[in-house]
């Protein structure tokens, strides 16, 4: 492990001494944090404050962190300046309150902006979204043996198959389409798992005098809709609602024209080219989604944005991924 170590530190050094391809890396982020404090989602936690903290002095010695209005204008094609540069944006999504509590902080440490897509609906909430639920559920499970049956049979086994392929696995089941009711999904595993509730009174999601602290000290918002619903499987009626939505309260409350949007959950099949014209129309001038590598000059695709989910890859990996995207201006995944 130390010799590969080693060899990565080596690569990623020899490739960052390399001229930067001209391109914009968009970076996105959940939680920050440890997992093993918690009894939710440790699938949505990115980084602990520590290895977040390293990444961005990383990318500050190695790349050019840019604010949204600089991202803004690359991909729309109205940047003045021409340079070789790898330009690389943090972005977070859901606005946990571990990104005012935590990431806020760091970022300002490093005068590096963040920009942060929040959910309308959920900010300032002590709302319990149907990952972290699931997870809970299962962390806390009296039974550890059971099955479910809906959309489909699964048997869960958590003392042989280990809590982390468990959890996997009912959220897999959880996602299939052919899960209609949600509803029914939850109340199977709350009985079949017998655990417990999450608390009810926990505020999970930052405020809006959070978020205006935040924008006072130099972050950016964007909007991740209203109530965080997978909108390729809205009516077109419904997604404009979503949008639109969303956006006029982020100008009441904050006072901001929300000129980014994030797809809610973000994959290819999360959003349609409808939606894209719908973003278009409810006044956003770029959308991200979550999916792809860099963008390049003239290719990037203003509401089909890439951006690079982090996870934990570990520090060695870290490197040498963003040092592959500066000189190739392609994602190593
Ligand atoms: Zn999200």
């Amino acid at each position: 492990m130390l010799a590969r170590g080693l060899l990565w530190s080596g690569a990623a050094f020899l490739l960052s001494q390399l001229p930067a391809r001209d391109s914009l890396l968009v970076l996105n982020y959940h939680r920050i944090g440890n997992p093993e404090e918690d009894l939710f989602d440790p699938g949505v936690f990115s980084a602990t404050a520590e290895e977040f903290s390293d990444q961005i002095a990383y990318l500050k010695c190695r790349a050019s962190p840019v604010t949204l209005e600089e991202a803004l204008a690359f991909i729309g094609g109205t940047l003045k300046e021409r340079a070789r540069r790898c330009r690389v944006l943090i972005t977070f999504d859901d606005g946990y309150l571990d990104n005012y509590a935590v990431a806020y902080p760091i970022l300002r440490s490093h005068g590096v902006q963040g920009v942060f897509f929040l959910a309308t609906g959920m900010v300032g909430s002590c709302q319990v979204p149907w990952w972290d639920q699931i997870a809970y559920l299962v962390k806390t499970a009296r039974k550890r043996a059971f099955s479910l049956s809906y959309p489909a049979d699964l048997a869960v086994d958590i003392d042989r198959k280990g809590l982390a392929e468990s959890l996997q696995a009912i959220l897999k089941l959880y996602k299939k389409p052919e899960n209609a009711d949600p509803a029914r999904f939850i109340r199977e595993l709350t009985e079949q798992a017998r655990g417990e509730d999450p608390p009810a009174t926990l505020r999970r999601f930052l405020s809006w005098d959070e978020a205006r602290e935040m924008i006072r000290g130099g972050m950016a918002i964007g909007s991740h809709t209203h109530s965080h619903q997978v909108l390729s499987q809205l009516e077109p009626e419904g997604q404009l609602e979503e949008l639109s939505r969303s956006r006029a309260i982020l100008k009441e409350r904050l006072g901001i024209e929300a000129d980014a949007l994030a797809y809610p959950v973000g994959a290819k099949a999360s959003f349609t080219g409808q939606t894209q014209a719908l973003a278009r129309d409810a006044g956003y001038r770029a959308a991200f989604s979550f999916y792809g590598g860099t963008n390049l000059p003239g290719k990037t695709r203003p509401y089909d944005v890439n951006r690079i989910g982090i996870g934990h890859q570990g520090w060695s990996r870290f490197r040498v991924q963003a040092a592959v995207c500066r000189f190739t201006g392609k994602y190593w995944p």
